[in-house]
């Protein structure tokens, strides 16, 4: 397909109530919206959202809309809240887990319907690709994240363990765009800044090239067939994972990294499971090493028993041997 160019500067700053009616109307007659939230320590515990970014496919450029959610109040908002729990409108994200988790906590227990996660799908786009569990390819992509050497060790305890990828990342692995030159952008806005006003024209463009970037990314996968019947219910189970419970603070290292969970993309089945207490889910004996299913205490889940390594490792410089 045609490279593209990324920067996305056709967009709309909405901060008033009476603007926030027209563009309300214009999303709801859209079948599909692109949708990303941008806040300081967006999610977490103490966090706030700043932006709802939304943006409806066109056949060249989708046209962005960028919500001022600390101008408007909550019951300002309901209009787009709406169109969000709207099981007819089809919201498409990359990892929508913190965009949920805000919506969730900020504005009194949003619920996202009908969701598309592009992260998810590139990882099931890799099998598709010819990259099998187990596969060198599906190890490889764990280092450095974790240490190559740990992985060659016990190779079959990571062949469930799956590296996420980032959004920039997965433009640039699909080829959806010739440069990412306009994303250095990012470098130059701080994540701080977000819930000061008035937010500087450099944040809006950093949103806006958000929603460019997965509108880009979406048109690929579904020219490509990754789009399959059981995303959106992975997909729901994806970004709901953490709405549940107390709010997910900074701390939380097995909850806040750089691996796919558990059990989110396999079927659901009624079987037996058993609580890994550092992620705080029931999860199959599947997920689990031999031991760790076995023990009362001490136990845990494969992703957590890498996250674990990661930060021994992470401590001792990555010198100690790992038992
Ligand atoms: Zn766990």
């Amino acid at each position: 397909m045609p490279k593209k160019h990324l920067s996305n500067t056709n967009f709309t700053f909405c901060d008033t109530v009476q603007s926030l009616s027209a563009v309300a109307a214009s999303l709801r007659s859209s079948p599909t919206l692109f949708l990303d939230c941008e806040g300081h320590d967006l999610g977490l515990a103490g966090g706030g959202l700043s932006l709802i970014s939304l943006g409806t496919p066109t056949p060249n450029q989708p046209r962005t809309y960028l919500i001022d959610a600390v101008a408007l109040r909550t019951s300002d908002l309901r209009s787009i809240f709406d169109i969000l729990e709207s099981p007819q409108v089809q919201k498409v994200v990359f990892d929508g887990r913190m965009d949920q988790t805000a919506l969730f906590y900020d504005h009194g227990g949003i619920c996202l319907q009908n969701v598309v996660d592009l992260q998810l799908a590139d990882i099931k786009s890799r099998v598709l690709r010819g990259e099998n569990e187990g596969s060198l390819e599906q190890l490889m992509r764990l280092s450095p994240y974790l240490l190559q050497s740990e992985v060659q060790k016990n190779p079959q305890l990571y062949h469930k363990v799956q590296k996420l990828p980032g959004l920039e990342q997965t433009v640039r692995e699909h080829g959806v765009a010739a440069g990412v030159e306009e994303l250095t952008i990012k470098g130059r806005f701080k994540h701080t800044s977000w819930l000061r006003r008035p937010l500087p024209q450099t944040a809006l463009i950093y949103a806006a090239n958000d929603i460019a970037l997965i509108a880009h990314l979406w048109e690929e996968f579904v020219d490509q067939g990754y789009i399959d019947g059981k995303l959106a219910e992975q997909s729901l189970r994806y970004v709901r994972l953490w709405t549940a419970g107390p709010q997910i603070n900074a701390s939380h290292r097995y909850k806040l990294h750089a691996l796919l969970p558990l059990e989110i993309l396999e079927d659901t089945a009624v079987e037996r499971t058993k609580l890994c207490p550092l992620c705080e889910r029931l999860l199959p004996q599947r997920c689990f090493s031999v031991t760790s299913w076995t023990r009362d205490v001490s136990r845990k889940c494969l992703v957590c028993r890498a996250i674990g390594i990661r930060t021994i490792q992470q401590n001792t410089g990555g010198h100690r041997p790992v038992k």
